[in-house]
């Protein structure tokens, strides 16, 4: 157990060690392609076909030889004949003879060339006429087979997380049923004697407990199956088995509050007992204790009690840990540089996490604003802000105009 007197461990540090301890999942199952919507693609998507699978049109027109066109003046072709959407022209286009086409149908054999309708003069059924005052170009408006994806081409990799595009793909290459990562369970609970469940009534010295519902809302988003288990007394017999069901019953478990050096609570104590657990001191700031480690078979993480500190560990270290252990491609933090308008004050030592708003200056130009009060029980902060103001551990503050990070939500 790290003592309260250990140094400050880097956030880079921490996640690190995160990431080296917990593997991914294999475990997967298969869906329909409906079913799959938001899941985690556990298998390589490679193209059995061809997308699209023949040449077509791309514009409502008339197929025809490019060489055909006019250099100058007007060239007049006999109508052969007709290609729909889903009917095709059955014959061949000729030197002098030309199909009338619409979008999505194939381009009839021996053509190479679509003239669209509003640069082409029919007569009726039987012939129609191109000018060169129209700068046609052989080859144009041809949608070529294999051009969205290739017979072979390997076009989504596992940890994908499919949406809309996906599903539209991979039903594309005509997949009933895809492999998808099994969704992690999550169980998770708020400890503390002070706390009471919305909708109850307040005791003297009591709070309302608002981790449960914004860590029930930030894991909603993870796409993971949850466990509620409510509020946990600071009583040993208590906790310690809510520890050991939530174990049992999760791949992760995720607490709040009692991790805080100097608790009087029994969480650290239990957790001490119960499994293999680092009690960190993140030089980060809001969210400076944070517990990562084991219970059993489940992952462990203890948020701060404080209701900012408990949503930004949540967000920099639990989403990212979920996310890797579920099987998810992930790309590093989004952050942007940006002018920040007003001063925020800083001491170095901790990376700080401020909560801030972007919005449009006078001038045009983008910039942040610090949310107001950054303290790490300032809920409404968070509702406020749209984007963290991420300053780095050496900052020792920000004067109005100075660039900044930030990381939108
Ligand atoms: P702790 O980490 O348990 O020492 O708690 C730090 C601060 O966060 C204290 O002011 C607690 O009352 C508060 N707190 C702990 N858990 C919650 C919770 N679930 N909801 C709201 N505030 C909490
Ligand atoms: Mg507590």
């Amino acid at each position: 157990m790290q003592k309260p007197t250990a140094p400050l461990l880097s956030v880079e540090t921490a996640l690190a060690q995160i990431f080296d301890e917990i593997i991914p999942t294999t475990a997967q199952e298969i869906v329909s392609v409906t079913e799959s919507f938001k899941r985690i693609l556990a298998e390589e998507i490679i193209s059995p076909i061809n997308v699209p699978s023949y040449d077509n049109s791309a514009m409502d027109g008339y197929a025809l030889l490019g060489k055909d066109l006019p250099e100058d003046g007007t060239v007049t072709l006999n109508l052969i004949g007709s290609s729909f959407a889903g009917t095709p022209f059955k014959g061949r286009v000729e030197a002098g003879e030309s199909v009338r086409i619409m979008t999505g149908a194939k381009i009839p054999d021996g053509a190479d060339t679509v003239i669209m309708q509003e640069k082409a003069t029919p007569d009726g059924d039987k012939t129609v006429s191109f000018s060169s005052a129209d700068n046609h170009r052989a080859g144009e408006n041809v949608r070529f087979a294999g051009e969205d994806m290739k017979t072979g081409e390997a076009v989504l990799q596992p940890g994908k997380v499919l949406g809309a595009a996906e599903l539209g793909m991979i039903a594309s290459l005509g997949y009933g049923e895809i492999a998808v990562k099994k969704r992690i369970k999550i169980a998770f609970f708020s400890t503390g004697d002070e706390l009471c469940s919305a909708g109850e009534e307040l005791g003297d010295g009591q709070i309302y407990d608002s981790n449960r519902y914004t860590v029930f809302s930030m894991l909603s988003e993870l796409g993971v199956e949850l466990i509620d288990l409510g509020i946990i007394r600071d009583q040993r017999d208590l906790i310690e088995q809510a520890f050991l069901d939530a174990a049992a019953q999760a791949d992760v478990v995720i607490t709040s509050g009692g991790v805080s050096v100097g608790d009087a609570d029994f969480v650290k104590e239990t957790l001490d007992k119960l499994g293999n657990i680092n009690f960190w001191r993140i030089a980060m700031k809001p969210g400076k204790p944070l517990a990562f480690g084991k219970i059993n078979d489940a992952w462990f993480f203890g948020l701060p009690g404080n209701p900012v500190s408990a949503m930004v560990t949540f967000l920099q270290f639990a989403r990212p840990a979920i996310n890797h252990l579920a099987g998810k491609e992930q790309s590093r933090p989004f952050r942007i540089p940006i002018r920040c308008a007003n001063k925020l004050k800083k001491r170095p030592g901790r990376l700080e996490f401020q909560r801030g708003i972007l919005e449009t200056a006078d001038n045009g130009e983008q910039v942040v604003r610090g949310a107001g009060a950054q303290g790490s029980h300032i809920l409404r902060s968070m509702s406020i802000a749209d984007c963290f103001i991420v300053l780095p551990e050496d900052n020792s503050g920000v004067e109005a105009g100075e660039m900044v990070e930030v990381e939108p939500f």
